[in-house]
């Protein structure tokens, strides 16, 4: 049966693609970092190619976990795939569910914002992790869990992870008005992430600890006037706050 690639990139003698509809380039990269291949940042690297608009999930996936990408015509797209797959071994990616368990026992619920904030806290302590990032719902119900394993998979952020660990539970977006409690403000790939899996994005609430002011971060659709913010035509946005502790 005939290929319908939506996304791929070559990496020495193998062609890395997916047929998914949805974010090719997002499934692509993440598939790739989430394979576990020793070879996943070597290959990351290589030039991706696509045909369709990026959403904000791609854009900040290929500016966290990937390199450079090129849009290609449709036919254009396709006569580079056929001519490459003549000579290289098809990989193909897919969209891939993980669930990673808590490394603490983990509360049902929290009695505030500081107390849901001191358990992201432990929870990055506990997973040896620089972040740990909680959702809960508006009764502070804890929904799911995640901390930053970016070192054996760049995809792997603290966001991204509560996000995995929410879709392999239930099987849906994320629901209405929740709270994203997090000890680092999102960076562009977990802010596209979250909008890509948010029922609605704007009523999402998003408390974080710490500011982050590198370029990751920066440039992302959570802050207004930046460009990804401008490609993304948004008009609303997740309220974002830091979170300051009460005396
Ligand atoms: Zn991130």
């Amino acid at each position: 049966m005939a290929l319908s690639p939506t996304a791929f990139l070559v990496h020495q003698g193998d062609l890395h693609f997916t047929e998914s509809i949805t974010n090719p380039v997002s499934t692509l990269i993440e598939s790739i970092w989430d394979s576990g291949h020793q070879f996943a940042r070597a290959i990351t690297r290589n030039r991706i190619y696509f045909h369709q608009d990026l959403d904000p999930i791609c854009e900040g996936m290929l500016k966290v976990a990937a390199k450079r990408a090129t849009r290609l015509p449709f036919h254009e797209f396709l006569k580079h795939f056929d001519s490459e797959i003549e000579k290289k071994s098809p990989v193909q990616h897919h969209h891939q569910s993980r669930f990673f368990e808590s490394p603490i026992p983990t509360p049902t619920s929290f009695r505030d914002i500081d107390h849901s904030m001191s358990f992201a806290m432990e929870l990055a302590k506990a997973s040896n992790s620089s972040v740990g990032s909680i959702l809960i719902d508006d009764h502070f119900n804890l929904i799911s869990w995640g901390w930053n394993d970016h070192f054996k998979n760049r995809v792997l952020h603290a966001e991204v992870m509560v996000i995995k660990n929410y879709l392999q539970q239930f099987k849906k977006k994320i629901p209405e008005k929740c709270l994203l409690i997090t000890t680092l403000q999102p960076c562009a790939m977990c802010a596209g992430y979250l909008h890509a899996y948010s029922e609605d994005f704007s009523s999402l609430r998003i408390i974080f600890s710490k500011e982050d002011l590198g370029r990751f971060a920066q440039n992302s659709i959570l802050i207004p006037g930046s460009d990804l913010y401008k490609k993304s035509k948004l008009t609303k946005l997740p309220c974002q706050s830091k979170h300051t502790k009460k005396p």
